[in-house]
């Protein structure tokens, strides 16, 4: 979840501003973007970026704050703009419900930052409120195909959103869909789901059923869940649709590898159905390490295809290739995370390699190695977004090779030996009332550590090689089921 519009640099906060933070990232708050509204908060926003890995900020002029603006505001805001957390021009706009400034300074200083987004590429959060009609002419004058951005706390009609949508604006919305009396389901229901972003707008637009209290981010749930209830989906559903929305609206940098995980990732939320409004009762949304103090076991099944490197070792530069294509692998692993994102295995996989050799050495007696191995390895996933239903992981460990060879009247080194594995994949977790079953597909290559040498008599030799020197490697699509019970 993200919260894409929280002035948590409001003196409301100041008390417990820490907490508050904490208490948000660890209820399943990704990143939140901080839009400063004038300059003398600037520094405190910078600050609070500057402290926290997934706050971001833009950096604006709100149209209350109007007067506020000069040259030198602007040379100080195009400047800050270059700081990696500044992501967005905002929060700059339109209100004339408040009227705190003349409208003609408004739209004077709401045009001037949106030439200033348009000449740096960022994307702009805009406020509108009661402005519709100036806020659409401007927005159609100015967008000369390359403005972007969010109308955010959307409250306007069905023909200000089709405007919206059309000149390619991210519509955002808050804490006032949840109220009773709102008249949003309805646009809402028309925002296409590419285009959704939540906020909370904290400290203001408390939802419902906190409406009264103080707003802060990690409250964002509730305009998911009330999303969710308006589209008939789950609001996993609508936290990876409008997560994704914003890292790509916002190019948050540290997203990059999940956006494109975006498409199949969902994560895994508890929750439990009480959303009446009225109730003061918590919507209960907590995202758990999947696979805490939990250890896991299941089998394995793979195809094995041996690949070795032959080598004359009288003459370097001659070489040949053979290979044994899908021999069944079978084996057993058992599973244990000391930390989510990282998932340690203990396994063993046996292969017997019946396949006929492609391209055997033509000799007699030359080993059709191995003919069986048994593999036990230690190895290490590491899990990139281990909350989400589909996880993806890059693999690598190190294998103790065991090898029975069949050969005959040849003088073979077939040590057994070390073999490094590396490899990568992606895993499902699946919760269930008797643990997690996790199905994980991956593709492993194995590497042996030594190579092996043949030494042929005479009669024997190979062509006119002299003594073989074979390096070997594994290649193994592999297929394993995990169940991590519950005990
Ligand atoms: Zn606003
Ligand atoms: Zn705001």
């Amino acid at each position: 979840m993200i919260d894409t519009h929280a002035h948590i640099d409001a003196d409301v906060f100041d008390e417990d501003r820490e907490e508050m933070i904490a208490h948000a990232f660890n209820n399943g708050i990704e990143a939140i973007i901080i839009p400063a509204i004038e300059p003398t908060r600037y520094d405190g926003v910078l600050s609070i970026c500057d402290t926290h890995e997934h706050i971001y900020c833009g950096m604006g002029v709100h149209p209350h704050n109007a007067h506020e603006y000069s040259q030198e505001v602007e040379d100080r805001i195009i400047s800050l703009l270059s700081l990696p957390k500044v992501i967005a021009v905002g929060e700059i706009g339109l209100d004339y419900y408040y009227d705190f400034a003349p409208k003609e300074m408004q739209k004077d200083v709401f045009r001037r930052q949106l030439s200033i987004a348009k000449s740096l590429d960022l994307p702009v959060i805009i406020h509108n409120r009661e402005s519709d009609d100036d806020m659409i002419a401007i927005l159609q004058e100015e967008q000369t195909g390359e403005l972007k951005g969010v109308l955010h706390c959307f409250s306007s009609d069905l023909t200000m959103l089709h405007r919206a949508l059309e000149l390619g604006f991210h519509i955002s919305f808050t804490g006032n869909i949840t109220y009773k009396k709102s008249v949003l389901d309805e646009i809402v229901r028309a925002t296409p789901l590419n285009r959704i972003m939540i906020e909370t707008d904290s400290p203001y637009m408390t939802p419902v059923p906190h409406r009264g209290k103080r707003n802060e981010p990690s409250f964002v749930q509730f305009i998911a869940q009330k999303i969710a209830d308006i589209y008939a989906l789950t609001v996993e559903e609508i936290i990876t649709m409008t997560s994704s929305n914003a890292k790509s609206l916002f190019r948050l940098p540290l997203f990059l590898i999940i956006i494109l995980m975006g498409l199949t990732s969902y994560p895994i939320l508890a929750q439990n159905d009480a959303n009446d409004e009225d109730s003061e009762e918590q919507i209960e949304v907590v995202e758990k390490n999947p696979y805490a103090r939990f250890i896991g076991f299941g089998p394995s099944l793979a195809t094995n295809t041996i690949v070795e490197t032959l080598t004359d070792m009288d003459n370097p530069d001659r070489r040949d290739t053979r290979s044994w294509d899908g021999n069944p692998a079978f084996g057993f692993s058992i599973a244990y995370n000391p930390l989510e994102f990282l998932m340690l295995e203990g396994g063993i996989m046996h292969t017997r390699n019946n396949a006929k050799l492609k391209n055997a050495l033509p000799v007699p007696g030359t080993p059709t190695d191995p003919d069986v191995y048994t593999v036990f390895n230690v190895t290490a996933r590491a899990i990139a977004n281990p909350r989400s239903k589909v996880a993806f992981f890059a693999l690598g460990g190190i294998n103790f090779q065991s090898k029975r060879i069949h050969s005959t009247n040849v003088s073979f080194t077939d040590d057994s030996q070390l073999a490094f594995n590396a490899g990568a994949g992606f895993m499902v977790n699946i919760p269930t009332s008797f643990g997690m079953i996790i199905p994980i597909a991956e593709w492993r290559l194995d590497f042996e550590s030594k190579n092996d040498t043949i030494t042929l008599p005479n009669e024997q030799k190979y062509k006119d090689w002299g003594d073989i020197e074979i390096s070997t490697f594994y290649s193994l699509p592999r297929l394993t089921i995990l169940w991590y019970p519950k005990f």
